[in-house]
């Protein structure tokens, strides 16, 4: 091959991709500044769909026709998350700042598994920040992961190790071992049963402990399945507390269950994917009591920090239980006393991957751009934002609160007074469909004792509270119309 015919995938015109790059920018920061004059979300079409059923694309169309395609059959046919009135599942909003920081990351392009690089030592700051913000040893380990499911497969991955009484990382479970069981309330979120179901636990042995009126734990019926699980041979292993239940957003009494893990020598696990941020707010903090005494913690950067997706993070008491969990390596990664290779840090021995992207940098980034404060008042304006619906809810005989409200989720349900419980279920489903078809507003739904109800997750820094209002009244209107 002759030099001057080898390619790469550089711009041959880098003006010209420079000046198209810059349009690019330009019509996204447009896009974001005016989300809230678009639907929240429209359905797709058949048409719409025929765009990404097309043939292999051999040749290249170059940068103009693909952007095109982008903008016509992408862009403006999202989930809606960004907008201000999206409050379904919990899901976060990013930031215009969010998606400059993916922008240099992307450039950088690091691959954070070890060596000596800036954006690794950048994590590890981020990691430590984060360890005090929860209130964490700063000699526990940490690493950014996809999200909560992860980190709460890494958290349980690191509890088996704990809990097993042989070397389950070199044997695993192929003996006749004791069965390794774990409690958690029965509002704890699927990624723990789908956890243990991956490290072949079985989700079978994930014990659904009862709730109370508030849909917290119930800690005697936990005692009890506990006792009742060791006088059957069976080992006890993990109680996962939940900050912040993804129904209600009920918070455990993470004290007592921590005082219960230390008297039961149990693993003590904590799925705060999104509550466990309300740590940021010393008005918020003491419902949070007993979570620094957690083993492990699991939380979601993108959910309540408003951070693009995807950042996840798992922090571990026990630096030497996570690394032995997850230490790994060949000839081709040993230690090295120079060169790239002579670094202690290595978060290919914390986690699943090898190859990372530097996720921590963009919350290096973000945290240092705006600020704790920043994020402290914003946690805090949802949390406020969910009273004022809930009391809005409240003075509308038309509509019933259906949980309490502990932190920034609000389950509600539209009532029309010669109903049966059936036919709630039948008109909110029907309500809820027609609202996000609406393009008004989305919130999700869940079923809490049988009863099937709209639920708003606000983790939005967009949100005013005149969205709350128009979420309201279109609940009410639509109601009226279905029962008219
Ligand atoms: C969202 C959520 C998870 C899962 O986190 P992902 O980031 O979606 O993987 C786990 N637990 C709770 C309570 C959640 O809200």
């Amino acid at each position: 091959m002759k030099p001057e015919s080898e390619m790469s995938l550089d711009p041959l015109d880098w003006e010209a991709f420079r000046k198209h790059a810059h349009k690019m920018l330009d019509d996204v920061i447009t896009y974001v500044q005016t989300v809230e004059n678009r639907p929240v979300w429209t359905p797709t079409t058949e048409e719409l769909r025929k765009n990404f059923q097309l043939p292999l694309p051999l040749k290249g169309e170059g940068p103009d026709k693909v952007y095109d395609d982008f903008v016509q059959s992408v862009l403006y046919h999202p989930l809606g998350n960004i907008h201000p009135r999206f409050w379904g599942w919990v899901n976060g909003t990013g930031s215009a700042q969010g998606a400059m920081a993916e922008l240099l990351i992307a450039a950088v392009n690091n691959n954070v598994s070890t060596f000596d690089q800036a954006a690794l030592y950048a994590e590890l700051q981020v990691l430590d920040w984060l360890k005090q913000i929860m209130n964490y040893p700063g000699e526990a380990s940490g690493i950014f992961v996809t999200g909560g499911s992860v980190a709460n497969l890494v958290g349980l991955a690191v509890a088996r190790t704990a809990a097993a009484d042989w070397d389950v990382t070199k044997k695993g479970l192929q003996g006749n071992q004791a069965r390794l069981c774990s409690y958690g309330s029965n509002q704890t979120h699927f990624s723990v049963e789908k956890g243990l179901q991956v490290l072949g636990l079985g989700s079978e042995s994930f014990r659904k402990i009862n709730v109370n009126e508030k849909y917290q734990i119930d800690v005697q019926h936990l005692k009890e399945a506990i006792a009742r699980d060791r006088q059957e041979g069976n080992r006890p292993c993990c109680i996962i507390g939940n900050a912040g239940t993804v129904n209600t957003g009920a918070l455990d009494p993470l004290d007592e269950l921590a005082e219960l893990c230390t008297k039961e020598n149990l693993w003590f696990h904590v799925d705060g994917a999104f509550g466990a941020l309300a740590a940021l707010s010393t008005e918020l903090r003491p419902l949070l009591r007993g979570m620094e005494r957690s083993d492990s913690l699991a939380f979601d950067l993108h959910k309540w920090l408003y951070m693009p997706y995807d950042i996840g993070c798992i922090l571990v008491r026990h630096p030497e239980l996570h690394q032995k969990t997850f230490a790994g390596g060949g000839a081709y990664t040993s230690a090295m006393t120079r060169g790239l290779s002579a670094t202690s840090t290595s978060f290919r021995d914390l986690g699943l991957e090898q190859s990372r992207s530097a996720r921590g940098l963009k919350a290096w980034l973000l945290l240092k751009e705006h600020g704790l404060d920043t994020y402290c008042q914003l946690i805090e304006q949802n949390v406020h934002q969910a009273k004022y619906l809930a009391s809005l809810i409240q003075q509308h005989s038309e509509l019933e609160l259906c949980a309490p409200v502990s932190l920034n989720i609000v389950c509600f349900r539209y009532l029309h007074p010669s109903s049966d419980e059936d036919n709630h279920n039948k008109l909110n489903k029907e309500l809820i469909g027609l609202l996000q078809e609406s393009g008004i507003a989305v919130p999700s739904y869940t079923i809490l004792d049988g009863r099937f109800v709209i639920r708003a997750a606000i983790t939005n820094h967009r949100s005013r509270r005149k969205d709350f209002d128009l979420l309201v009244n279109s609940v009410i209107d639509l109601g009226r119309k279905l029962t008219a």
